[in-house]
């Protein structure tokens, strides 16, 4: 048997075994490269599916290929070159998106800035006229004009960008004034350790000092209290002495549930912009100033395919971009509109994909091989924990669910164990690539239709 005979039937009996959706995610773009009298040499996309192929499919592949020729003892992955089919239809797994970062950017340690963002490299539309013409004045006289600036909108439309860009434009022209730009989970953090470590006086003594304080996806400190009582002495600190305070939500300071009514106030009592969706014209011109920015051109057809399809999010078009760019890189040649056509109908199929909690369970299920009926049961098994976590994790991220109601999906369990397994989540992802990958991979099966 030829290598390509082999794997083709190994492929066959194990495509039996296992839902479709793993095998496209597990076995897409893999071979044997090499078969000698007792090893076989299987080429995988990257070292994440070596892991999973080794972890979870090894024994099963052995089998396999023992049955086709009793001499082979041992099975080797090696990482090889990913083939030019990696437009399929999802899950795609581009290991060289790193690389696309063609100007490596530092984040600043004192102020926490990535001077990745800045106002040069953001283009303004009807969209975001207002919040760009507000961070401008607030940026030329910070704390005097807009005070606190308060910036909300959907995922991936430059509500950070905006916010950085002013922390940016003022270290240019305020050379001594003293930012501070943080997420508000880390902020609820460094209250949390402030107050385990007994350290709260410097910590009060820090954010006094500074004058400038960005503070983004403010919706996160809902319900903690603790830290929204502290927020609250800091930002009447700020404001008393005239010192600038901007922050962003994904929605408007009264739409933030379990927030202190003396705290929406205070943001009321400034400037509130929203940056809404941007238009056609907008997205095709944002498309042109990236690819400007990475160094590559496309045909005008190509900016303008891309940017009918991809509507709502700023983060996907530059994400739509990257595809291109690997492909181009891949084939060595300019993509045409015919291909560029396939590639995005593969990719985002036209039909709007349904996600109900119904389907984030049954795709989190099938994709660690467990019943649906046991990522709902009470199960304390660590196979089944760690499933039932990530599919809760995923309800109130991606669907923006209530803890009460994710408990209720899962079998009416409590919604404290729906919050433990949020957060539990979100803490892995940070430290754990893999996680993240992980569910990465999830999120496009659920969206895959
Ligand atoms: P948000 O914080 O609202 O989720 P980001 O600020 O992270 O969104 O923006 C997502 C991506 O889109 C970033 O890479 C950002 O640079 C880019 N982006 C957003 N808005 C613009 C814009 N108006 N012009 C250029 N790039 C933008
Ligand atoms: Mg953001």
């Amino acid at each position: 048997m030829t290598n390509n005979e082999l794997w083709q039937s190994v492929l066959a009996q194990i495509q039996l075994n296992i839902s479709q959706a793993n095998f496209a995610t597990w076995f897409k773009n893999t071979e044997i490269v090499s078969q000698k009298k007792e090893s076989v040499v299987v080429s995988v996309p990257n070292s994440f599916v070596k892991e999973w192929l080794k972890n979870k499919y090894s024994k099963n592949i052995f089998k396999t290929i023992h049955g086709f020729n009793g001499e082979v003892k041992e099975i080797e992955y090696i990482v090889g070159k990913p083939k030019l089919k990696i437009f399929e239809k999802s899950p795609i797994i581009l290991p060289e998106t790193d690389q696309l970062e063609f100007q490596q950017f530092k984040v600043d340690k004192n102020s926490n800035l990535n001077p990745r963002y800045t106002f040069d490299s953001f283009v303004v539309g009807p969209f975001n006229e207002l919040p760009h013409a507000a961070a401008i004045a607030v940026a030329k006289n910070p704390g005097f004009v807009y005070n606190p600036f308060f910036v909300y909108g959907g995922t991936g439309l430059g509500k950070t960008h905006i916010l950085q860009a002013i922390g940016n434009e003022v270290i240019k022209n305020f050379k001594k004034k003293k930012i501070q730009y943080i997420p508000s989970e880390k902020f609820t953090s460094e209250v949390v350790s402030a107050i385990r470590n007994h350290q709260m006086e410097s910590f009060k003594a820090k954010y006094r000092n500074i004058d400038i304080l960005i503070i983004d996806d403010i919706q996160f400190l809902a319900g903690k209290e603790k830290t929204q009582e502290e927020f609250f002495h800091i930002f009447n600190v700020l404001y008393e002495n005239n010192k600038q305070i901007i922050l962003s939500s994904d929605r408007p300071p009264r739409a933030i549930q379990s927030l202190a009514e003396r705290l929406k106030s205070r943001f009321e009592g400034g400037m509130i912009a929203d940056i809404s969706v941007p238009d056609l014209e907008t997205r095709i011109a944002i498309l042109k100033t990236k690819a400007q920015e990475k160094k590559v051109d496309f045909s005008d057809e190509t900016y303008e395919y891309i940017a009918s399809i991809i509507q709502k999010n700023i983060r996907e078009l530059e994400g739509a971009l990257n595809h291109l760019i690997v492909y181009q890189r891949l084939n060595n040649q300019k993509p045409d509109i015919e291909t560029v056509r396939t590639v995005f109908k593969n990719l985002f199929s036209t039909a709007p994909v349904m996600v109900t909690p119904k389907k984030i369970i049954q795709e989190v299920a099938d994709f660690y091989e467990i019943k649906e009926k046991d990522i709902l049961s009470k199960s304390r098994k660590k196979e089944i924990v760690k499933p039932r976590q990530i599919a809760m994790y995923l309800l109130r991220e991606d669907l923006k669910g209530s803890f009460p109601f994710i408990g209720r999906k899962f079998n009416g369990k409590d919604h404290t164990t729906a919050i433990h397994s949020y957060k539990k989540i979100l803490a892995e992802i940070k430290k754990d690539k893999k996680l993240e990958e992980e569910i990465g991979l999830i999120r496009e099966r659920i969206l895959s239709g």
